[in-house]
């Protein structure tokens, strides 16, 4: 099923305008449309799809998956912008570290409400510039608002321990200490949540942030940069407690090597976290990677196969394929696979692609034509590796939008885990694969370079348990029927082996944002020394 019509660029710039200006803060946001009708007019720009460019692009341009049309061209942040911006969120920070943690929290309540005041505008940025069909893009934006509820509460609630010490009047604690200028750089498919996850935690915990979004979502990114400088008015916090740089990998590059960023939390392709990793290493700096999946699901004789059907439909063929914790491996026991592939392929068929605005459209674009180009290559691989493609892969929309990729979902099923299988190919694909024994399902299940989530659909105790156990999934993300993507906040999110090691959102990942510092205090008149050390 495809939808009715798509709508043109024309009438989607001027929805972008409309919801950048709402959201921006009068003067600022006039100064942006001014600045992205001016660029339009620049010649052949530098823009971010421009490989040589070694200091980096001059232009951003902001495009629609919807069209592939452009929807203005923004300046890039320079050099000199960078350290500036750098600069200021590092002057920012020593003064907003001394700010009451309960104080600063109350920036971040005036953001939940300003972000809750324009959901609608947020949501059709990122469904603009992301593809996102509307349920999730408001979706999108709500995983904002419950992360500044969840960051005002840890205001009141960062908490260091007392520790029972060895040596008669002490006392040894630990105290967690705001730790300095955060640099978030953040991916197109989740161009707002990822923001948030960092800039509430951070903010809350007495950090500064600079965020470079990615170059192919910076409308989203001036909208949310514009709300939380009016937030920071409102509540009388510095400016520079946040900093905006639009710009392409460069620009990520130079927070990466700049020692004045004490932390970098990078969410993106496996590619970017190598590359970035070591440089931010090789400063002693701190780095939080969110990096790719390659995210499995175990099917289970017992499973319940109506819900199975319908989570798997969602986790795999939702939001396109583009979500870090898509589902891209089936793992089904023989017994059923049949019967299950059968009703999925029924499925699939059935899924509304097409405008992402229209409410009855289910699938909306891809990022980009290039990411058609990489299923493709994906499907033809996977079928040189015996794979048999059930369904999808090809291209919708040809005719009224040939620069933007309107994409059938596909099913493959694979006589093996190959290479292709162990890859992330970011976009709308399953493999499946099937198994005879529940080891044999969760060996193929953890034979991947990545660790994002994962789930097992079953009605059996013995193997929901075995999954979550410490020889069952390898993941950051365990789930018992449920899919693997949707997270709520309220968990710690993230990954193990090439997806980074990071957690960010929920739970105590609000430490990664802070240094913790050990905190000895003598109140005797004595001087032990630990281990019973004589000394003097
Ligand atoms: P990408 O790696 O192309 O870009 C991500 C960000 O990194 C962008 O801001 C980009 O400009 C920047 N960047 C790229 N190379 C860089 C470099 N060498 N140095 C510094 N910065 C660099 O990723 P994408 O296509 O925007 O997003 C899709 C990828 O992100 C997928 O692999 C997906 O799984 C992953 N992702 C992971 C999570 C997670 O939480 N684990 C969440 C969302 C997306």
């Amino acid at each position: 099923a495809t939808g009715r019509s798509l709508p043109g660029t024309d009438s989607l710039r001027r929805r972008a305008e409309a919801a950048l200006r709402r959201c921006g803060a009068g003067p600022a946001a006039d100064a942006v449309m001014e600045e992205i009708h001016r660029a339009t007019g620049t010649d052949a720009p530098r823009t971010a799809d421009d490989p040589a460019n070694p200091d980096g692009p001059a232009v951003i341009r902001a495009r629609t998956p919807l069209t592939g049309g452009t929807l203005g061209l923004l300046p890039a942040a320079t050099a000199e912008q960078t350290e500036a911006a750098v600069a200021e969120a590092h002057r920012t920070f020593e003064r907003w570290r001394t700010v009451p943690a309960p104080r600063r929290g109350a920036l971040v309540k005036r953001l939940g409400e300003l972000l809750t005041a324009h959901k609608e505008d947020l949501a059709d940025l990122v469904t603009l510039e992301a593809g996102k069909i509307r349920s999730e893009a408001l979706g999108e934006v709500q995983e904002m608002i419950d992360i500044c509820d969840f960051a005002v509460g840890l205001s009141r609630q960062l908490y260091g321990r007392t520790i029972a010490g060895e040596r008669p009047g002490h006392r040894l604690a630990e105290t967690w200490h705001p730790l300095g200028v955060v640099g978030v750089i953040s991916a197109f498919n989740f161009p707002v949540a990822v923001w948030s996850w960092n800039t509430a935690i951070a903010l809350v915990c007495g950090d500064t942030v600079v965020w470079k979004p990615s170059e192919r979502t910076p409308l989203t990114a001036l909208a949310c940069d514009g709300l939380l400088a009016r937030a920071a008015a409102d509540t009388g916090a510095p400016p520079g407690v946040h900093r905006l740089l639009l710009g392409a990998r460069e620009c990520g590059q130079r927070l990466a090597d700049d020692p004045r960023m004490a932390l970098v939390s990078a969410t993106g392709s496996v590619r970017m976290g190598r590359h970035l990793a070591p440089r931010v290493a090789a400063r002693f700096g701190r780095c939080l990677l969110e990096l790719g999946g390659n995210n499995a699901a175990v099917v289970t004789p017992s499973a319940d196969l109506d819900l199975t059907v319908r989570a798997i439909v969602f986790s795999a063929a939702g939001t396109a394929g583009q979500r870090c914790t898509s589902l891209r491996r089936l793992i089904v026991h023989e017994e059923l696979a049949d019967r299950l592939v059968a009703r999925l392929v029924r499925a699939y068929r059935q899924l509304p692609l097409g405008d992402p605005f229209d409410a009855a459209t289910l699938v909306g674009p891809l990022v980009d034509t290039a990411a058609h180009t990489a299923l493709t290559a994906a499907l033809a691989t996977a079928e040189r590796d015996g794979g048999k493609l059930l369904t999808g892969g090809d291209r919708c929309f040809t005719t009224e939008a040939p620069d933007a990729a309107y994409v059938r979902p596909a099913i493959v099923r694979m006589p093996a885990q190959t290479g292709i299988v162990r890859t992330e190919t970011f976009g709308p694909v399953l493999y499946v694969l099937t198994y005879r024994t529940l080891d044999e399902a969760i060996a193929l299940h953890n034979d991947v370079p990545q660790g994002l989530s994962s789930s097992i659909f079953t009605r059996d105790q013995r193997e929901a348990e075995r999954f979550l156990a410490a020889d069952g999934s390898d993941c950051g993300i365990a789930n018992v029927n449920i899919g693997t993507s949707g997270a709520e906040i309220g968990g710690a999110f993230g990954g193990e082996k090439e997806t980074g090691g990071g957690r960010e959102s929920g739970s105590d990942a609000w430490r990664a944002y802070m240094r913790r510092a050990t905190n000895t205090v003598n109140y005797s008149a004595d001087l032990p020394l630990a281990q019973g050390v004589n000394f003097l």
